[in-house]
């Protein structure tokens, strides 16, 4: 292949942007590029890959570093804080000023690296979805990063994905495809591989896909002809994905809070100032400068910053937990979830099937085995008429166990029609198919394209008869790809060896529909539904599989299939329920969530299943018949009433989540496919799957699952609870420990007392709290009690009435014990400047023991969990002691905060003051709790 064109020399030169791929036929663009019929060979692909370069756009440039340091001093909050420091310094206080100045720094530095981290976490959460695609290399089908496709390679792209490189298309049934990225039209357009006249504008170019757009529908093969940056998007130099930033509606809500809590704080302080001066007779100097204290430490400036870090955690233990969040107000919407509607196959089960019936018109056979090795034989498990049906119970006890007969035991008990009926169905399944199995060189085989096809390839070698053997018989000559609305997918074959003979028509798919297709016969049709339902209620997929001749080699329209079409048979497979799934659905049922199942499977299939996996409900499984024949009331009621919705299609998805949400429920919506992007949208929380969801389903939702599985989304909203909680957390413990400092200042100036607290000591107490305890908030796991109460109302305050009542009560206990330590220090025989070491100590103290306190906010908090706390708990408050003792016991601090070195009594006031506070709360916890249970 190498030879037939000139080997590229830089990675720029090659992609010649002079060709009309356009104008030119498949063919010769196949031999342009020195394409064989079975794509590229690995060697040739690495190759071009070195050649080329990588197939993706620049990323976009983050910002610069010095943009980034600038961030950090954009809050208001700050501003206030820097003019406080410059008029302090104006005024000769160079500590205070310096001090003032330190929390500045802290703050900016300590948001600066967390933005970092965040930023570096979201980008490779980022990676962990990055696009693939599937592409022939070798003749055979496989799956590799977009980043890796190189001009020349074959994709093969269908309804939901999106185009990774720019197409010439080789082949293409019923494909649809979004150009609106490209061309801003929204409607999507009918592709073909006719070429077009090489003048035609870039939206009439039928024959080619281009990359960053989406497939709408149909199925396709295209050649690629340019990647990355050659592409037209790359042309075009438009980035698909922006770059987001960590704001939510909760951050936002809060910073706008703080703001408002910031003018009155200065509002309050002019006032304290002129009091202080005009009535109290303070000296200008020394009122203005305790007025700082009070503002600087009332301002609650790390908030936002401690805010931002809470959820980027958040985040970040979501994608430990494989959910990855896309759109950053998902962390905080997960706390509220109140139902999660979830599809079957796949998120419930582990999309894992195997066969394990064949129901041929006359016999029902048993096929042992599990996974898609090849290890299971097929027994006969009952003949005709009622012992069919028997014979269809019977094979249960045939599960899992080794066949015993073997492939000759199986042709001396099975009539030779039957026989050659059981060749003819595992042929249909094989060809009417795109998946293939591959064994790893450790043994263990893989599915190439969907699960539920490659059972069918794997019961097909278990019938003798080969994939590659039969495939190779029996080229594809057409296609009608499965679609949810008419439930089937048919495929057209020539015979290799013999091309004058009738083509074969190969249909699969959901078994009542291809029953009305093909069995007229009333008696006949009943027959068929009692073994459907025989096998239904035992959890199996059950698919139908019909055949026919088709003379003239061309495919029927989708409305002549039918025509003449004889059914062959049915196969039953098993799709076992995911482990972690079984544990999860109890865990939601005690936190109060309710889950749907939503599947487009055989309602008595889903019910089984359901029931395996312990759903409990008292009420059947909602179909989308009746779901389309209810009326609006009858819908929303069935919306809530029902758990499991069977035969749904995507469009009823989207009617069930506004059903749910008009009662005010808070939903999460799953999803994979094209057309579940609207209801994912719609949904409060849309999770697309990571492995087997498409690109259009990835980009409607805001969380995207990397290993599918319905456990995650319960981990996220544990995670997304606890983030809620955490960011209470922060609140709490915040607001009154600014708060009180404040409040006690302005109470010694409207009563004309001592300050207990020198202005430079209230500034010291706050830069080594705000960072060394509160932020510590942050990192709090999820309480015991987290999974174990019902979800939070959606629109409820963040400052709750309770939280409210929790702030003002501790800020009180703050004030009273920073009056009572100073007085106990005066009483003791301390002068002004011990006695203030003494109470400084004695709030530090406070602080600490509040801090264990509110990391539970209802339970109590003197438990063996509660008193060992965190790394990150033991971190700040070990740092905060040693700034302590560094502040009481070193001579320069002494020096600079008129501090005095304490004695062991006076460091017992001090933990007793903490002591106190902590049982204060404590006892209020157990208060309220009974109040709350007595209403
Ligand atoms: P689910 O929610 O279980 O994934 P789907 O909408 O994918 O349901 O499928 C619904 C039904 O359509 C299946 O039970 C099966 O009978 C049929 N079906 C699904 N995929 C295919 C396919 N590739 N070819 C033929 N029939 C299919
Ligand atoms: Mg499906």
């Amino acid at each position: 292949m190498t030879d037939q064109r000139p080997a590229p020399t830089s990675p720029t030169a090659p992609q010649d942007a002079m060709t009309a791929w356009h104008a030119t036929t498949a063919d010769a663009a196949l031999s342009a590029l020195g394409t064989g019929p079975g794509g590229l060979s690995v060697a040739e692909a690495a190759t071009r890959l070195d050649a080329y370069g990588p197939n993706a756009l620049d990323a976009a440039r983050g910002r610069s570093l010095a943009a980034r340091i600038a961030g950090q001093f954009r809050d208001v909050l700050i501003h206030v804080l820097l003019v406080a420091a410059a008029i302090t310094l104006a005024l000769g206080h160079m500590v205070d000023a310096a001090v003032i100045l330190g929390v500045v720094l802290i703050n900016a530095a300590i948001g600066f690296v967390q933005e970092g981290r965040a930023e570096k976490a979201l980008a490779a959460i980022r990676d962990m979805i990055a696009p693939r695609a599937a592409v022939l290399r070798d003749g055979g089908r496989t799956t590799v990063d977009a980043a890796a496709l190189v001009p020349g390679d074959i994709v093969l792209i269908e309804a939901g994905d999106r185009v990774p490189a720019d197409l010439r298309l080789i082949e293409a049934s019923g494909l649809h495809v979004d150009e609106s990225a490209l061309t801003g039209e929204s409607v999507p357009v009918a592709k073909s591989t006719r070429p077009t006249p090489a003048d035609a504008a870039l939206a009439d170019r039928i024959c080619m896909a281009y990359s960053g757009t989406m497939t709408t529908a149909g199925q396709a093969r295209g050649l690629v002809v340019a990647t990355g940056s050659a592409t037209e998007l790359g042309r075009i130099g438009r980035m698909i994905d922006a770059v987001e930033t960590l704001e939510t509606p909760l951050v936002r809500q809060m910073a706008s809070f703080g703001r408002r809590l910031s003018a009155m704080i200065l509002a309050l302080s002019a006032v304290v100032f002129a009091v202080a001066v005009g009535l109290r007779g303070y000296a200008f100097d020394e009122a203005f400068m305790a007025v700082v204290g009070l503002a600087v430490s009332a301002i609650p400036e790390g908030l936002p910053a401690v805010m931002t870090i809470t959820l980027a955690i958040g985040v970040q233990r979501m994608a430990r937990r494989s959910a990855i969040v896309r759109r950053l107000p998902a962390v905080e919407t997960l706390g509220a979830i109140g139902v999660i509607c979830s599809d079957k196959t796949g998120t419930l089960t582990a999309n894992e099937m195997t066969v394990r019936d064949c129901v041929l018109p006359d016999v029902a056979l048993a096929v042992a085995g599990n996974g898609y090795g090849p290890d299971g034989a097929i027994t006969l498990a009952g003949a005709d008429g009622e012992a069919l049906r028997d014979g269809i119970e019977r094979a249960e006890r045939v599960d899992g166990a080794e066949g015993v007969d073997g492939a000759e035991g199986l042709a001396a008990t099975l009539p030779a029609s039957s026989a050659s009926e059981l060749a003819a169905i595992a042929r249909a399944g094989l060809l009417c198919n795109d998946a293939t199995l591959h064994v790893a060189p450790d043994g263990r085989w893989t599915v190439e394209g969907d699960p539920m096809e490659a059972a069918l390839v794997r019961f097909a070698a278990k019938a003798g008869v080969d994939q590659d053997q039969a495939r190779a018989a029996w080229p594809r000559i057409g296609l009608i790809p499965f679609d949810s609305r008419h439930r089937w997918m048919a495929t057209l074959h020539s015979s290799a060896g013999n091309p004058e003979a009738p083509a074969l028509l190969c249909v699969k798919g959901a078994p009542e529909v291809l029953i009305a297709m093909c069995v007229a016969d009333e008696n006949d049709r009943l027959r068929w539904e009692d073994r459907i339902e025989a096998l239904a209620r035992r959890g199996r997929r059950v698919l139908a599989i019909a055949a026919r001749p088709v003379a003239d080699h061309r495919m029927p329209d989708v409305a002549r299939v039918a025509d003449g079409l004889t059914l062959l048979g049915l196969i039953g497979m098993i799709d076992p329920p995911r482990p972690a799934a079984i544990a999860a659905l109890a865990a939601a049922r005690a936190a109060g969530i309710s889950v749907k199942m939503i599947t487009g499977d055989h309602a008595v299939t889903a019910e089984a299943i359901g029931r395996d996996m312990g759903m409990v409900g008292d009420h059947p499984a909602a179909t989308g018949a009746l779901l389309d024949a209810a009326s609006p009331e009858e819908f929303t009621r069935l919306a809530h009433e029902r758990h499991i919705f069977a035969r749904v299609s995507p469009e009823h998805k989207l009617r069930l989540v506004e059903a749910l949400q008009s009662r005010g429920a808070v939903v999460a919506m799953t999803g994979d496919g094209v057309n579940d992007a609207p209801a994912l949208k719609r949904a409060d929380v849309g999770v697309a799957m990571g492995n087997k969801g498409t690109e259009a389903a990835k980009q409607a939702a805001q969380m995207v699952l990397a290993d599918d599985d319905f456990a995650s989304i319960v981990a996220a909203i544990r995670e997304g609870r606890t983030v809620y909680d955490n960011l209470r957390k922060v609140i709490a413990w915040t607001l009154p420990t600014n708060g009180g400092e404040g409040m006690a200042i302005v109470a010694a100036i409207l009563f004309g007392a001592v300050l207990p607290l020198a202005a430079v000591q209230i500034l010291w107490i706050n830069m080594i709290t705000a960072v060394g305890l509160g932020l510590t908030l942050a990192f709090e796991p999820a309480e015991p009690a987290a999974m174990r109460r019902p979800p939070r109302t959606p629109d409820a305050a963040l400052i709750s009435r309770f939280l409210l009542w929790r702030i003002c009560f501790v800020s009180m206990l703050f004030v009273a014990g920073t009056f009572a330590v100073f007085q106990i220090g005066l009483a003791r025989g301390h002068d002004i400047a011990g006695a203030r070491t003494l109470v400084v100590n004695a709030v530090v103290a406070m602080e600490i023991f509040y801090l264990f306190a509110v990391r539970y906010m209802a339970g109590p908090s003197l438990t063996l969990r509660g008193i060992l706390g965190t790394p990150a708990v033991l971190l700040g408050v070990g740092a905060t002691l040693a700034a302590q003792a560094l502040f009481t016991w070193w001579p320069p601090m002494n020096r600079l905060f008129t501090s005095v070195p304490m004695d062991l009594t006076d460091l017992g006031i001090a933990t007793m003051a903490g002591v106190a506070l902590f049982a204060c709360v404590e006892v209020e916890k157990q208060i309220t709790r009974l109040l709350r249970r007595r209403r």
